[in-house]
């Protein structure tokens, strides 16, 4: 044990969903279900309890509405479009007529018909077997429970806070009380349940507040009032932390306030080596929202677009207007530089059913990303034409993801050339000229990259996936976590040989996974040559300010000599004695950050 923990310290344990740290007192927010009244309405008094229902929904409806305004009014980057999905689960007929019938059936009152609804629908949500689905059946109770709310006359979205910085403890929170919270002193934010994919944590993400997840009994353990140390980077909350546990944290966060100001310094530097080598930093995107960081990220473009997410929150299929829509603000937005749009990611860890099969035994081997569009080529085409369309507006890249050969490439350009005939008939302007890459995170990929270079434009490596396949470790099984290492000597030689692949056949090699924001593998992936990194924009200008101090000649030299290695541990120790040797002051800055945390921690 600790001895800086005094007797009522406690230290829970979860998963960090949103980077930083803070201190600040607890806000408990424990959000009492409602207790309701099994009662049975007289025939002739239906109708009036249908009325009441509607009258109630909809002023939930203009509530949620009112907070989507409120965001939308009071700062561009909150996550709006979580309260449009939460709006169009509130519009949903399942949801409203069900109710309804409840209530003419039964002839029970609208609070109960509404609970028992939403027992009937969680109960179809919580026998499908993917953790982002049933995400979605809390999303469902969420909304269901402002309309009890409004019956019974409780409505309290507006917590409050007190005047002081808070963090704030609860079961867990919906994707409103997350973004309308933000609008004040929240410093943190920590649930019971939850999960990186959960909407809550997104928004969190998204407004670069520290947030933890899955911390068990915390609502429990945590005082009203309490002291406590939320550190979003090892997923922890500390309550009552002892006072010099404080003032090391304390100081962590001065130091990482300060560390920002430091970096931004480097945002209009060039991304170049010591000895002038250019490599191209880009951003890795998910919602449309982030795109409010871009110009501070110091990054030149976007280099992976994961759509998947423009499906993920939708009801039904967003349609090809919808979608030109979206893309369009992207490739506005970073101009002059490019924006790299992934064509449709979903299955392996992200189901949507509507479009997912579920019953597989192993998803991330199966019907998942490009298999999946080729098998359904309409819904494919209707991306291809929204994304064709929007290449009108500006510099577009397009790439598809999970390529295993060459069948599936070919057979995706086909059809990108079908949508850009349909679109030349119908006279609509694309950019003729798009780029069209892969991503080459299937082994196979790897091997015939000689020959697929000579069909593409160019190559990004998705490493997330790459080392899943090559070293055959699920990348959502922490069983096997341990074994997950960039520098395997299998993965650097197989990295190696799609680099030089697409360099003899004179086409760019970008690197999207999160190795590409990995600071220990920075001076290998300068050595091994590639030409882009694409990363979340948080990690981005330390990135670049260690990519400054390394010299790309030395690195050449210093992979040439980890070939030499049987074993990633011996890769890994070669590297950081460089490091800390012949780089310690590109890397001064993160070293003390390490330092600090490990103090801390
Ligand atoms: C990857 O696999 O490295 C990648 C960038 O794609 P995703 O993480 O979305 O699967
Ligand atoms: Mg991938």
């Amino acid at each position: 044990m600790d001895s800086r923990l005094n007797h009522s310290t406690k230290v829970i344990r979860g998963a960090g969903v949103s980077d930083g740290v803070a201190v600040a007192k607890v806000l408990v927010l424990e959000r009492e279900r409602i207790v309701i009244r099994h009662r049975i309405i007289p025939r002739e008094k239906v109708p009036e309890e249908v009325a009441r229902f509607r009258e109630a929904h909809q002023r939930a409806a203009r509530s949620l509405t009112e907070i989507k305004e409120a965001m939308i009014g009071a700062s561009s980057r909150e996550p709006a479009f979580i309260i449009d999905a939460h709006l169009m689960m509130l519009e949903d007929d399942l949801l409203i007529e069900g109710v309804i019938e409840l209530i003419e059936s039964e002839m029970i009152n609208a609070e109960w018909a509404i609970r028992k609804k939403v027992t009937e629908l969680m109960a179809v949500f919580s026998r499908l077997s993917d953790e982002y689905l049933r995400e979605r059946g809390k999303d469902v109770e969420q909304v269901a429970e402002r309309v009890v709310r409004e019956l019974v006359g409780k409505t309290e979205d507006n917590v409050n806070l007190g005047d002081g910085p808070v963090i704030v403890v609860a079961r867990e929170l919906t994707p409103a009380e997350t973004a309308h919270m933000a609008l004040e002193n929240v410093v943190g934010f920590a649930t019971e349940i939850g999960s990186p994919t959960s909407h809550a944590a997104i928004v969190a993400k998204s407004l670069r507040i520290p947030a933890v997840v899955g911390l068990k009994n915390l609502t429990r353990e945590a005082g009203q009032g309490d002291v406590a140390v939320i550190d979003g980077h090892s997923g922890l909350i500390i309550l009552n932390p002892s006072p010099e546990t404080i003032d090391e944290y304390e100081s962590r966060r001065k130091w990482l306030s300060e560390l920002r100001l430091v970096l931004k310094r480097y945002k209009d530097l060039p991304a170049e080596t010591e000895d002038g080598r250019r490599i191209k930093l880009a951003a890795n995107l998910e919602i449309l929202e982030e795109l409010a960081f871009l110009p501070d990220s110091g990054a030149e473009g976007v280099g992976l677009y994961r759509t998947e997410f423009i499906y993920l929150d939708h009801k039904g299929l967003p349609s090809e207007e919808e979608q030109i829509e979206n893309y369009e603000r992207l490739i506005k937005a970073v101009h002059p530089h490019g924006a790299t749009i992934r064509t449709l990611d979903i299955g392996g860890d992200k189901f949507k059913s509507d479009l997912t099969v579920t019953n597989e035994q192993n998803p991330a081997m199966g019907l998942r990303s490009i298999r999946l569009c080729l098998n359904r080529p309409s819904l494919f085409k209707t991306q291809l034409r929204a994304i064709l369309r929007a290449s009108a507006s500006g510099k577009t890249r397009v790439m598809f993801p999970m390529i295993s050969g060459h069948e599936e490439f070919l057979q995706a350009r086909e059809l990108l050339a079908e949508s850009m005939d349909e679109l030349d008939k119908e006279g609509r302007a694309f950019d003729r000229d798009l780029e069209v890459g892969l991503m080459i995170e299937v082994p196979s990929a790897a091997i015939i990259a000689p020959q697929l270079a000579k069909v593409a434009d160019f190559f990004s490596i998705g490493t997330n996936d790459l080392i899943q396949y090559t070293l055959a470790i699920d990348r959502m099984n922490e069983h096997v976590t341990y074994l997950y290492e960039p520098l395997h000597p299998a993965v650097l030689r197989i990295i190696k040989s799609v680099v030089d692949a697409g360099h003899e056949a004179g086409i760019p090699v970008t690197m999207c996974g999160a190795m590409a924001a990995d600071s220990a593998s920075l001076p290998v992936l300068v050595g091994l040559g590639l030409d882009e990194l694409s990363m979340p924009m948080g990690s981005m200008l330390m990135l670049k300010k260690i990519l400054r101090g390394i010299n790309g000649r030395e690195a050449r030299t210093l992979v040439e000599e980890l070939f030499q290695y049987n074993l990633a541990r011996e890769i890994r120790n070669r590297v950081k004695r460089e490091i800390r040797t012949r780089w310690a002051e590109a890397y001064a800055l993160e070293l003390e950050a390490f330092e600090i945390e490990t103090a801390a921690g």
